[in-house]
């Protein structure tokens, strides 16, 4: 904050004491003190700095200090700061004439929030509206969010805590889409994609099916990429049966996989699509819920029983704009396609020379390293039972052995996410990985024969 006296240590501390950490055990929590970030480049209260190599939460895609998005929220802060959601605002047009651009064309009718939470909970609404049924079908090692509805969409621990007492009725978990661990046994491509049948066997044998919820790539959870079938095979059975079909792109959307959306991958249109992260580039708090034409004509004369205080806010509205017009500018998708090669080709030399390294994969400037003790049996180092009993982790370890040498990246389990702003060098991409490469040697020490 300009003209604060507080000392960085300070800092620290009032934070840690009175703030909650979240996911995780507080007394475990010594912040970072970050003051300043640019493009990759992050800064700690002692003037150290960091490459920023999983774009924060996977949500910084434009990089740090964009002067095109910082203006455009001083301009909207001087023209309109708030309007309440009743009212047209000019951003919110301008926002919505670029999404009928980029998105599919039958996603033509929109409802702004303020995350990706609160999308996924009002597309979780909306389809239970205009379908007049009520289950979910999500997929297990999936994440949507953290309140009530979207934390019970939500197939990993961080559910867990909320179950027995909260668990909310209407959402039954198909097993994920994982070919490096199939948990149904088969292996792609013998298998006919059995997963996708085994989700038809789902619906066939429940009643009330309103949709289906999938993160295109799961995220969090490991960049799960699904087979190239997968996807078309999913839309064609969501449509045999008449159940809504939700893309969750909160985390995939915005040129994170090389594509503006990662549903383009595959050519398939959901009828609800989500997102929000690089939507600003993480500039301000925006999600978005897209609905098809089909959906947004039932609530012409059907009750739209929904809303926000802070749904489309001119402040998370204007750089939106800002946000997507930069990324065009700057070519920012097709950058992400064009370094995913270079990517790939530096994380499989890793995976060929390190022991522990399982399995690499991903899309775009997307990815995972999964870490293993054995290639071959490839049992994890860490479970998620160790994640919420609060057992100290490998990959933890080893992303605060990167973080000491200059390189922030997100650790997950038993993964880590390579995701950095699309704006990333060449020469930052090496960095990342050899500092990586470096530290994985305390891995490599743990294989068992
Ligand atoms: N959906 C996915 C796929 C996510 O990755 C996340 C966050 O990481 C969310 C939903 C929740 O978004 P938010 O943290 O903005 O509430």
């Amino acid at each position: 904050t300009p003209g604060s006296t507080l000392t960085s240590q300070e800092v620290v501390d009032i934070v840690r004491t009175t703030n909650y950490g979240t996911w995780r055990f507080q007394k475990s929590w010594n912040p970072l003190h970050i003051v300043d970030a640019k493009d990759c480049t992050i800064t700690d209260g002692n003037g150290k700095q960091y490459l920023d190599f999983s774009s924060q939460l996977m949500c910084s895609n434009l990089g740090h200090k964009n002067p095109a998005v910082i203006a455009s929220i001083a301009a909207q802060a001087e023209e309109l700061a708030y309007a309440m959601p009743g009212y047209a605002t000019t951003c919110r047009a301008e926002l919505s004439k670029l999404l009928l651009e980029i998105l599919p064309p039958s996603l033509n009718k929109f409802f702004f929030t303020t995350s990706g939470t609160d999308a996924n909970e009002a597309a979780f609404k909306i389809a239970r509206m205009y379908t007049g049924k009520t289950k979910i079908i999500a997929r297990y090692r999936s994440y949507h969010g953290s309140t009530a509805g979207s934390i019970a969409a939500t197939g990993d621990p961080r559910r867990w805590a909320m179950e027995p007492r909260g668990k909310q009725q209407g959402v039954i978990f198909a097993p994920e889409v994982n070919c490096y661990r199939c948990p149904i046994k088969h292996t792609y491509p013998a298998c006919g994609i059995a997963c996708a049948d085994y989700l038809e066997h789902m619906i066939r044998n429940e009643s009330d099916v309103a949709a289906v919820l999938v993160e295109p790539i799961v995220g969090t959870n490991g960049v799960l990429v699904p087979p190239e079938e997968y996807m078309p095979k999913l839309r064609k059975i969501c449509d045999e049966y008449g159940v809504l079909l939700i893309a969750d792109e909160v985390m995939t959307g915005w040129g994170r996989t090389g594509k503006w959306f990662a549903m383009e991958h595959w050519g398939v249109v959901p009828d609800i699509l989500t997102t929000a992260k690089g939507i600003t580039s993480a500039y301000v708090p925006l999600g978005l819920c897209a609905t098809s034409e089909k959906i947004g004509a039932f609530f012409q004369d059907h009750y739209f029983s929904h809303g926000h205080t802070y749904e489309a806010h001119p402040m998370t509205l204007a750089p939106a704009v800002a946000t997507i017009n930069e990324m065009r500018r700057l070519n920012l998708v097709d950058r992400s396609a064009e370094l995913a090669p270079y990517v790939e080709a530096k994380l499989r030399e890793l995976k060929a020379k390190h022991p522990s390294v399982g399995d690499v994969r991903g899309k775009g400037l997307f990815w995972a390293v999964e870490l293993v003790k054995n290639q071959t049996t490839k049992e994890p180092f860490n479970t998620y039972s160790d994640k919420v009993s609060g057992t100290p982790l490998l990959v933890d370890q080893i992303a605060g052995k990167c973080m000491a040498d200059g390189v922030i990246i997100q650790a997950w389990v038993s993964h880590f996410v390579v995701a950095p702003p699309l704006i990333v060098t060449r020469e930052e991409i090496d960095r990342g990985i050899a500092t990586l490469d470096k530290h994985l040697a305390l891995a490599d020490a743990l294989v068992e024969p």
